[in-house]
């Protein structure tokens, strides 16, 4: 039989990581194993599911390239099947009414758990047991007549053939009653796989205090799709060797669940922002560059983006560029009046000798050949002239004509900024540390 799986969001609110990463250990399976991977949206919470909570699936799984193979179904359309379901249950004496609470608001249906101990074999960690003494009866049509989740989401996979249900493992204890419900309405149950939960440093379940949870704030704040495609393939799985940096079809055909480790897997923001980096080093400089004029074009000293000039600015900054919203740094490239980063110029340039070397720099510039090697060539003759040790003219160099101590190199720094502004800005700086000494 051919595989058949689905991601079944409820939408309520922002798409977490949590969920997408089950939606992306569904997609790997089904791709992996040449099956379906379809989406089912559990919409059957009216007050709580919105028409913005679905559209932030469909852009969340569409950025990160979960293709679907059928279109999605509603949950909310198929209340007729649910209670028809519910009906067959109560006929066959495997469910029955009940006013729960004596509340007079009516009866609600309530399925008969057989009463036996339950068990059920889960691929990502093993055998599950519990004891009928531990399960009660279940409501799955609520007095005002509307199907529970469990009852929906039981019948819905049924109908859609599904065969394996792959989610977050806060879905253990639901999945006892999931099987027993499966065998009464005789359907046979797919297998599980039940993913381990996403903490944070301190074990936690992973959530928005602990920093970016949601797909579309890392979507906002510079991540590359893939880097976090393949960093949330990591959260529970890895290839076998310390391999980390993988392409998706990599992944596709490396992907099994017997790599899928059942404790908690630990969310490392820095080891995200890392990756992201070296995807982003990786891009064609075209691609680059248009993700680069989405991101500034918040900006309003982020003029001429057409311009060589501002094509050679990506071209430098690319490797040093961690998260599209670095770009928010650059600004030392185009703006005339520059920022200073105020520990910077406490920590670098208020060092014993670096005023007489920036002066000694700002008068030699005119006679310095503007090449790369010229430029080092220039800094190592300041330093010899000014009594300083070799190489520790770079970084108050860099803080004097950008205003902050980090960036490209700095000789490629200085030759892309051109002598006149290079020499603009060491007179401005200068007069800025004579003022601030008196
Ligand atoms: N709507 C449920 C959830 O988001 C579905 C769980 C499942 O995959 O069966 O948790």
């Amino acid at each position: 039989m051919s595989v058949r799986v689905r991601f079944a969001p409820s939408p309520t609110g922002h798409v977490h990581i949590g969920n997408i990463r089950a939606a992306i250990f569904n997609w790997l399976f089904a791709r992996h194993e040449g099956g379906e991977f379809l989406l089912r949206i559990e919409d059957t919470d009216r007050e709580r599911s919105t028409q913005e909570a679905v559209q932030a699936v469909l852009d969340s799984m569409e950025w990160l390239g979960l293709d679907c193979d059928e279109e999605p179904m509603y949950q909310s359309t198929r209340r007729e099947a649910h209670l028809a379901a519910a009906e067959m249950l109560l006929e066959k004496g495997l469910a029955y009414k009940e006013d729960k609470g004596n509340t007079g608001k009516g009866e609600c249906v309530v399925f008969r758990m057989p009463g036996e101990d339950m068990s059920f074999h889960d691929e990502i960690k093993g055998d599950l047991h519990k004891n009928a003494d531990d399960m009660q009866d279940l409501v799955i049509v609520r007095s005002n007549g509307s199907p529970v989740f469990h009852l929906a989401n039981v019948v819905d996979d049924i109908e859609m053939g599904i065969t394996h249900v792959i989610r977050g493992d806060d879905h253990i204890e639901n999945t006892y009653r999931h099987v027993a419900l499966f065998k009464a309405l005789g359907a046979e149950p797919p297998k599980y796989a039940h993913l381990p939960m996403i903490t944070n440093q301190q074990g936690k379940p992973y959530s928005k205090r602990d920093g970016d949870a949601f797909v579309g704030e890392f979507r906002d704040n510079g991540y590359h799709a893939d880097a976090l495609f393949n960093y949330l393939t990591l959260l529970g799985w890895s290839p076998g060797d310390d391999k980390e940096k993988m392409d998706r079809d990599e992944i596709v055909e490396l992907f099994s669940f017997d790599r899928v480790k059942s404790s908690p897997a630990q969310m490392d923001i820095k080891k995200l922002t890392a990756m992201n980096g070296d995807y982003i080093a990786e891009m064609p400089l075209d691609d680059f560059i248009v993700r680069v004029r989405e991101y500034i074009a918040q900006y309003d000293w982020a003029t001429d983006v057409e311009s060589d000039y501002f094509l050679k600015v990506c071209e430098l900054m690319q490797t040093r560029t961690k998260t599209f919203t670095g770009v928010s740094s650059w600004k030392y490239f185009f703006s005339d009046v520059l920022e200073y980063n105020e520990k910077a110029v406490r920590k670098i340039l208020k060092k014993d000798g670096v005023k007489e070397a920036l002066e000694c720099l700002k008068n030699g510039l005119t006679a310095i050949d503007f090449s790369l090697e010229g430029i080092e060539k220039a800094l190592r003759e300041v330093e010899t002239e000014v009594g300083m040790q070799a190489n520790k003219i770079n970084q108050p160099v860099r803080v004097a004509i950008t205003g902050i101590s980090i960036g490209a190199g700095v000789y490629e720094t200085i030759e892309l900024l051109g002598k006149e502004t290079v020499g603009e800005r060491l007179s401005s700086t200068l007069e800025k540390l004579m003022s601030n000494n008196e």
